[in-house]
């Protein structure tokens, strides 16, 4: 057992100890008048995570966008514990083993068999990674040495790995590693918020994909994949499209003969609404990447699901024309067991029919806020909400997040751009926590 037994005592070792993720430390220095407090936790128990003292927050954000059904939920906490007494581990070169293959079916079922080959890795940007690296030499294997690059929408997000990066458009994380980049082109987003009076987001989507068609013209001979997070671009904030960019994009990566990879990193596992948001477009992609909420929000799992034609092309007698890639922790059991045990809770639960009434309540109790003079583009689909608000605080961001923490809450905002995006077993109660809070946050920000 660990012998940290309260908040200052964990504070004061992980602020020595650890390097924390997407953080300037020096926020962090000054212990509770820090500009930026860290927050300990002891433990989790469905959408509440507590501090040595008891103090809770609301998991608003479900743990970075992680967590599907709660923390220390009982019945993946059973299935790992089953797995581990079965097998923890064990090398995928040359071996497998039960939830590799149950999970892998399962998927492919779930994309109706188009995509039926799955293969594994430990996070989304490896996952990103794999995708390119895949595409690129699906083509090189089919006798298009020629089909070298990669295109992505302006604001995307794909990871923050050196490959990632290349097709990742949000300053933040590149500008400092531009140097070591081999940048992707950007088009046009279809972001719904760049409608000019009298479009609808259709509208937008049909100029963006004529930008997009105007790119490919011109360049499809050298582009080997289209990458894109369908229906919602979420880190670079919660920006919202419509399906219709996405059969647009399919059928001209179709005339290109280009590859479209969907990115369901974050937006996949139910978050839309559609067990996967490319669905919502009628489309299928060559690509699939899944991570995140995949496992539950419990253990590092990634997947690239793709169709025959590409497992095809590498499918030989030359172990060159292979796909060469590996991670140590490919297909790793456990966390495989935790994501078979998420797509059971899925199919037991009815878990996208139950979150139509709950992402309903989620946006009622939030919709008072669209009328505040300060919000702009409040936006809403499936579990996700979000809005803009309009502040000349360079710092909003974080001021709104320490307001929010008061509140019992744990958000996030991106910029000025305040979202929830809660674990799907959020309660009538809990939502009404979160939108009070935020209630709260904004008066407080906008006031302060
Ligand atoms: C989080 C995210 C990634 C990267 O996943 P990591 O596990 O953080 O590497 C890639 N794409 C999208 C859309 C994401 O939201």
């Amino acid at each position: 057992m660990s012998d940290i037994t309260s908040n200052a005592d964990l504070l004061e070792r992980s602020l020595k100890a650890v390097w924390h993720p997407c953080t300037q430390m020096k926020q962090h220095s000054g212990g509770r008048g820090a500009e930026l407090p860290m927050i300990p936790i002891a433990r989790g128990q469905g959408a509440w995570l507590y501090d040595f003292d008891g103090r809770r927050y609301l998991d608003g954000i479900s743990s970075w966008w992680v967590n599907l059904f709660g923390h220390a939920n009982p019945r993946i906490n059973a299935a790992l514990r089953a797995q581990l007494d079965e097998l923890e581990h064990v090398i995928l070169a040359g071996f497998t083993h039960r939830p590799v293959v149950e999970l892998s079916e399962r998927l492919s079922a779930l994309t109706g068999g188009k995509l039926g080959h799955c293969f594994y890795a430990s996070d989304g940007a490896s996952a990103t990674e794999i995708a390119l690296k895949m595409s690129f030499h699906s083509w090189r294997n089919r006798g298009r040495d020629k089909k070298q690059n990669f295109l992505c929408l302006e604001g995307s997000y794909h990871g923050e790995t050196v490959g990632a990066l290349a097709v990742t458009d949000v300053a933040i994380f590149k500008d400092a590693y531009a140097p070591l980049v081999r940048t992707a082109a950007t088009v046009p987003t279809p972001d719904a918020r760049k409608a000019e009076p009298g479009e609808t987001p259709a509208d937008v989507a049909r100029r963006a994909a004529a930008a997009l068609e105007r790119h490919l013209e011109t360049h499809h001979e050298s582009i080997a994949a289209f990458i894109v997070e369908p229906l919602i671009q979420c880190a670079s904030g919660m920006v919202m499209y419509d399906p219709e960019y996405l059969r647009l994009a399919r059928a001209l990566c179709d005339r290109y003969e280009v590859h479209l990879i969907c990115d369901e990193i974050a937006v996949g596992c139910g978050r839309t609404g559609t067990f996967f948001a490319h669905e919502q477009a009628g489309i299928r992609p060559d690509f699939l990447c899944l991570s995140k909420g995949i496992s539950g929000g419990y253990l590092p799992l990634s997947i690239v699901l793709t169709t025959d034609t590409v497992y095809e092309s590498f499918y030989d007698d030359a172990t060159a024309r292979g796909f060469l890639h590996s991670h140590s922790y490919t297909g790793n059991a456990l966390a495989c067991r935790a994501a078979l045990a998420t797509l059971d809770i899925f199919a037991k639960d009815k878990v996208l029919e139950q979150n139509v009434a709950r992402s309903q309540k989620l946006a009622a109790a939030l919709a008072p806020l669209a009328d505040h003079p300060q919000v702009r583009h409040f936006r809403q689909r499936g579990m996700i909400v979000a809005f803009d608000v309009i502040s000349d605080d360079p710092k909003f961001s974080r001021h709104f997040y320490r307001a929010a923490l008061e509140q019992e809450a744990l958000t996030r905002p991106i910029g000025h751009t305040v979202y929830v995006m809660p674990p799907y077993i959020v309660d009538d109660t809990e939502i009404d926590h979160l939108s009070r809070a935020i209630k709260v946050a904004i008066d407080t920000t906008l006031t302060s």
